[in-house]
């Protein structure tokens, strides 16, 4: 699975070290093997070693963060997987399509698959900061999976989408598709974005737009939109520079009153 970007498996404060080792096996069993932890609640441990049986490789060279925007910061595709159905939320994806995308997106930049607490799940200010929602069909009445084996059945559509893509030839004989947009220039990643989101906020606060204390949805809602529409990194300077222009003209005016 030589590719030029990588897939990662990022599991956000997980309470059982137990359920990190079972991650770490799953997710190499699959051929999958980078492992990123975000503010883990005990790790390095011996049960997770344990769990991990000849994964203890993928553990040791496991990355841990503070933050999920931190273990998301180079990726340009983000997937949140969930059992459960959201209020305002991102797009949908099926786990075996999800499994043809990753590799679609993998010509463009680095993949991140998202699972969340084995309490609660991912919260909805992090699913805000995935391109699409997976789910694993389930029993209605019990659908959620063991975090291990959540990842266990999402690394291995991504490796069945593979081994199709080999029989195929696309990948034995080198990329033969089309980058996922279409576009030459390369996707802003998350960071990048989160660098334009955070500047668009403090430009719609100062044209008094968006009210901090009264924000609503109008963030997330223009979140969801970046996301859909996928930026390149040109294009988000571009908006960059009209938002610079903007806080120009304001603070102009302002200075005339
Ligand atoms: N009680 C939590 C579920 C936690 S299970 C809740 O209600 O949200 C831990 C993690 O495993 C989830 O956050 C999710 O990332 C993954 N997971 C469990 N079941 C899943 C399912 N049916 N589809 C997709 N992901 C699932």
């Amino acid at each position: 699975m030589n590719k030029p970007h990588q897939i990662k498996i990022v599991l956000v404060e997980p309470s059982h070290p137990g359920n990190i080792g079972a991650a770490a096996r799953a997710a190499k069993t699959m051929c999958i093997e980078n492992l990123v932890l975000v503010n883990p609640e005990d790790f390095p441990s011996g049960e997770a070693r344990a769990r991990s049986t000849g994964a203890i490789d993928v553990l040791e060279r496991a990355m841990v963060c503070q933050t999920l925007q931190e273990a998301i910061a180079d990726c340009t595709f983000v997937v949140g997987s969930s059992a459960r159905q959201r209020g305002l939320q991102c797009p949908e994806i099926s786990p075996d399509k999800l499994g043809a995308k990753v590799w679609q997106e993998l010509e463009q930049g680095n993949v991140a698959i998202v699972f969340g607490r084995e309490s609660s799940g991912l919260t909805n200010e992090e699913l805000d900061q995935c391109h699409y929602l997976t789910t694993i069909p389930a029993n209605w009445e019990f659908s959620s999976l063991n975090l291990a084996s959540a990842v266990q059945v999402i690394c291995y559509e991504i490796y069945n989408a593979f081994l199709k893509r080999s029989s195929d030839g696309a990948l034995v004989n080198g990329s033969t598709e089309e980058p996922a947009q279409g576009v030459s220039d390369p996707l802003a990643t998350v960071e990048q974005l989160e660098n334009l989101f955070g500047h668009m906020q403090q430009v719609l606060h100062e044209i008094e737009f968006f009210d901090p204390k009264q924000p609503k949805l109008l963030m997330r809602r223009l979140r969801h939109l970046y996301s859909r529409a996928r930026p390149t990194l040109v294009e988000t300077n571009i908006l960059r520079g009209i938002l610079s222009a903007v806080q120009k003209v304001k603070r102009q005016t302002k200075s005339l009153d």
